[in-house]
């Protein structure tokens, strides 16, 4: 059945964020077939009719938001439970994935990707969390949001459990995984390559993936080991910075997306602009888990560098929130005050990252990103009609600095729209939410894991 066409009319602001960096003013955009087939002064598509049209007056229209880091499945159902002196969660978090159910999983994912189109995101890469895609296709279909998947492989020893292959069969298992799924729903769903870290993984298994994601048109994410200590260790061991170590082993280039990247040195960044990587920076779970923004944080050498950088929200427990908008501004404030100086990565930089720069770190920078003719119909509608829009003079530094994602009102991916006035069809919010807490309870108690409700008496 082919999408029914949709005119978002006489918007307050479009932000197109295409090549001018148009800001339009009493704005329309026409769909058809899924993409945008005008888009201008409203007074210019005035004869332009739809299936359905949507009276955009008091709202900022933006492209849809991609997040380049987000583990979703098993921190939804225990989100918060880590004290703030409890250390890095990340064995018990590991645990606890591992122990997850199908069911379990099905029902966190949908939890994660209503929180996730609600705040606006169109794409996002889950960096090989989800153990159970099968199981959770349903939620995908239904939610109709876009999904960059991956088999997490490793085959090295780690201080987690995460799934250990020998090198042949990890390389096998990743191949047969983008085969099975790549292009999905429509090409809604895409598969990468996803080795845990350049740390557990060989590097005849790092080569491995490359090659296959080479083949198949497809990228490779892994996390990027970063800091003084992984500097440290990369030294001594390979006698290079973790950054031209993936570069001599030949496992860099456009289709390479880095994750973190905190603590890269100047010689890392240029090999990564000569080489094409792009890098996913999850700027909330920096400044939360203390990693030191201010002396290891390199976003605006990156982005002088001509390095496309996507943001990420990482996971439940480590930025705790999934939206996009709250990455951006935290993007935005973090440098300034790290290194006093006002001028650095300015709203319209964050914006960028959220989509259209974000887009190409992704690889999906041809359909994603901005409102363009020709683009996928991903967009965003901020209702301005709340206190926090007031007043309005500069629609994107309201955004960036003022707003979050709970001004989402209208979310439309593919020129369908998922999020209608704050509201989703696919699931009934009230029984997943008892549902979640449910199955987070029996988690925890499987897992033999617990942790005080508060650290303040709860009576
Ligand atoms: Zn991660």
């Amino acid at each position: 059945m082919a999408t029914p066409s949709l005119k978002i009319d006489r918007a307050r602001y479009v932000i197109t964020v295409d090549g001018g960096r148009r800001i339009i003013r009493d704005g329309a955009i026409l769909i058809e077939g899924g993409r945008i087939r005008e888009v201008g002064k409203a007074a210019d598509l005035a004869g332009r009719a739809a299936d359905r049209v949507i009276d955009a007056r008091h709202m900022v229209v933006t492209p849809g938001f991609v997040n380049g880091h987000m583990h979703i499945s098993y921190g939804h159902v225990v989100r918060g439970i880590f004290p703030d002196d409890a250390g890095s969660p990340l064995v018990h978090v590991f645990n606890m994935q591992t122990a997850m159910t199908e069911d379990e999983e099905y029902h966190s994912t949908l939890l994660g990707l209503i929180e996730l189109l609600k705040s606006g995101t169109v794409c996002f890469v889950d960096p090989g969390s989800t153990k159970y895609p099968d199981a959770c296709l349903q939620a995908y279909t239904d939610a109709g949001i876009r999904v960059i998947l991956g088999e997490c492989v490793t085959d090295r020893e780690a201080p987690f459990t995460l799934p250990r292959h020998p090198t042949a069969e990890a390389v096998k298992r990743s191949a047969a995984f983008i085969d099975k799924w790549h292009g999905r729903l429509d090409g809604r769903i895409r598969a990468w390559a996803m080795p845990f870290s350049p740390e557990t993984c060989s590097a005849e298994l790092l080569q491995g993936l490359k090659r296959v994601v080479d083949e198949r048109g497809t990228m490779l994410t892994l996390h990027h080991g970063s800091g003084p200590q992984a500097l440290a260790d990369y030294r001594k061991r390979h006698d290079t910075t973790p950054t031209e170590y993936l570069d001599t082993i030949g496992v860099l280039g456009r289709n390479v997306c880095l994750a973190h990247s905190l603590g890269v040195e100047a010689a890392e960044i240029a090999c990564m602009a000569r080489t094409g990587a792009t890098v996913a920076m999850c700027p909330v779970t920096a400044a939360k888990g203390a990693r030191g923004v201010g002396a290891y944080g390199r976003m605006p050498e990156l982005l002088a560098a001509g390095v496309p950088v996507a943001l990420g929200c990482d996971s439940p427990n480590n930025s705790n929130h999934l939206d996009i908008v709250r990455a951006m501004n935290m993007a935005a404030i973090q440098y300034k005050d790290a290194r006093q100086d006002m001028r650095l990565v300015p709203a319209e930089a964050a914006l960028e990252m959220g989509t259209r720069t974000g887009a190409t770190a992704l690889g999906v920078g041809d359909d994603l990103g901005s409102i363009e003719v020709g683009k996928k119909a991903d967009l965003v509608l901020f209702d301005t009609q709340r206190p926090e829009w007031q007043a309005l003079f500069n629609p994107l530094n309201n955004l960036v600095y003022n707003a979050d994602g709970r001004s989402v009102h209208t979310v439309i991916v593919d020129g369908r729209v998922v999020v209608d006035a704050y509201r989703q069809s696919f699931a009934d919010e009230g029984t997943l939410f008892e549902k979640v807490q449910e199955i987070g309870e029996r988690l925890l108690a499987r897992t033999g894991m617990s942790f005080p409700r508060s650290r303040w008496p709860v009576v």
